[in-house]
């Protein structure tokens, strides 16, 4: 990806108003003198129909693979079971971990709310409830699986402090609900406290997330680069381009340590399709961050200020326009491509530093944590739809004794067993927590085989475990509200 050599992308036309858009983008791109070989690949609908589940066949992965780059018009997701969402597919698929959304208004040229808006949210791209990992465990009960790692919180707090520096942005803001989840939110925050010591030319503060996205929502101008974990960021960055005014504008970046993926953070519009009418705004601005992620920095700089001059003259496609005159998809592509080389008046003008490099998290994040892992205790959860809290709770403690001790028992994370309300509603889902009864002898993975075969000896169905384990002594579990 040297600066003067071209630089090989995949490109997919997508569905709906897709095509319109991308040839509106390559257009600009082409005259714009974006060194770049675009090679098309078929994702999408059509993909779908024809029997391959996640939209994209095993040719598509190859060239993705090839060339690590990909500009992509948004696809239409058929609706339905059994198909898979390509975007996640994508994202996990090439470690793309990193999803950067700009949100920018343009008053006074485009209607929002809000005049002086300028942020990046960074969103972790791979992990939290996106695992995908749920299981329904009881006639009553569902359960998702929120998982957040040591490395995944490094790389994607790393990377916002990164992208910070490197484009003059003076803070960074994490949200967590870790007054909550204190694990998992809690690494998170943990995490950016520790890599933001390492920045100290960089503003930090932390938000629990639900006033952190209310602050947002109001003061905006207060935030400038926002890092949190998938599904809030998710929310956030949706929440952010709507109040910026422009859902249709924003485009987002997608980065891995090999690949990186760019594109309009809208959908296909199929309603729209065909018409000539959509606005490319998004998908040029998902260009311009595809530029800077290959170097071509100058190029992006120059779209970038042809496009404000053009929002700044009021050419406007007719979801901007609302009511006055407007231009279609390509003829918008043709004012932008009039003014390459010129600058906004009244709109601040973007200027890129010609030396930045595109940003690598090594992957082998070094784990300097080895932590003594021990075996402590199990929480077994049991399915149960007949008998109260304390008929468990004694026909338990009855069925483990003399060689464990029942501890508590919750349900739905409220403890019901010992003490407990009758107020507290109750499903058929419990979760047992058993600890050797004498505090001397270990817990071993034969003592809790021997547990199940008790409880099951007992009647009783259980459903899955979830064992206890301290960390150098320190209880790597939660204790359970109501303790
Ligand atoms: P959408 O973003 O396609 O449309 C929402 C609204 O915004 C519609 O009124 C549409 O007309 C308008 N709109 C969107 N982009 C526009 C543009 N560039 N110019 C003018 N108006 C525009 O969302 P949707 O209707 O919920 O989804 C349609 C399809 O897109 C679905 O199949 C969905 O799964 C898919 N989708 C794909 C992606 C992607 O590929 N990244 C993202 C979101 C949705």
């Amino acid at each position: 990806m040297v600066s003067n050599e071209q630089c090989r992308i995949t490109v997919a036309r997508g569905d709906g108003i897709g095509p319109e858009i991308m040839e509106a983008a390559l257009h600009i791109l082409t005259e714009a003198g974006a060194r770049i070989r675009p090679e098309f690949i078929e994702i999408g609908e059509r993909v779908y129909s024809s029997g391959h589940t996640s939209g994209i066949t095993p040719e598509s992965w190859a060239i993705l693979r090839r060339n690590k780059i990909f500009f992509k018009a948004p696809i239409t997701t058929p609706q339905g079971g059994g198909f898979k969402s390509l975007n996640v597919t994508v994202r996990k698929t090439l470690g793309l971990y990193a999803n950067v959304r700009p949100a920018v208004s343009y008053h006074p040229f485009i209607k929002n709310k809000h005049s002086n808006m300028n942020i990046i949210i960074v969103r972790e791209n791979e992990e939290d409830l996106y695992a995908g990992i749920e299981h329904r465990q009881t006639n009553q009960v569902y359960q998702c699986l929120k998982l957040i790692t040591r490395p995944g919180c490094e790389k994607i707090i790393r990377f916002a402090f990164e992208h910070a520096r490197r484009y003059g942005r003076k803070k960074v803001s994490c949200f967590t609900k870790d007054n909550i989840m204190k694990l998992t939110d809690g690494l998170f925050h943990k995490v950016f406290n520790e890599i933001g010591e390492l920045y100290s030319d960089i503003e930090k503060e932390h938000w629990i997330v639900d006033i952190g996205i209310a602050k947002l929502a109001d003061t905006p101008e207060m935030f400038d680069v926002l890092v949190m974990p998938n599904l809030y960021g998710d929310i956030a960055s949706d929440m952010a381009a709507q109040i910026a005014g422009s859902v249709g504008l924003s485009g987002s970046a997608n980065i891995g340590t090999e690949c990186a993926m760019f594109e309009a953070i809208h959908g296909s519009a199929p309603r729209r399709a065909g018409k000539g009418i959509a606005n490319p705004s998004g998908l040029i601005h998902a260009a311009i961050l595809m530029l800077l992620h290959i170097g071509q920095n100058a190029v992006a700089e120059r779209i970038h200020n042809a496009w404000l001059k053009t929002i700044e003259d009021g050419i406007y496609t007719y979801d901007i326009a609302k009511g006055q005159a407007s231009v279609g998809t390509m003829e918008f592509a043709y004012k932008i491509v009039e003014r390459l080389g010129e600058k906004p008046t009244t709109l601040k003008p973007v200027s890129y530093p010609q030396s930045i490099t595109p940003i690598t998290i090594s992957t082998s994040v070094e784990i300097t944590i080895r932590e003594k892992q021990q075996l402590i205790g199990t929480d077994v959860f049991i399915r149960n739809d007949t008998i109260s809290a304390s008929e468990l709770g004694q026909q338990l403690t009855q069925a483990v004794k003399p060689e464990f001790q029942l501890i508590m028992i919750t349900n739905r994370g409220i403890k019901v067993y010992p003490g407990g309300f009758p107020e507290t509603f109750c499903t058929d889902h419990w979760r047992c927590r058993f600890q050797m009864a004498d505090e001397t002898s270990k817990c071993t993975p034969q003592a809790i085989r021997n547990l199940l075969e008790l409880i099951e000896g007992a009647g009783l169905f259980w459903i899955k475990l979830e064992n206890l384990y301290t960390f150098d002594g320190k209880p790597g579990f939660s204790l359970g509200q109501g303790q």
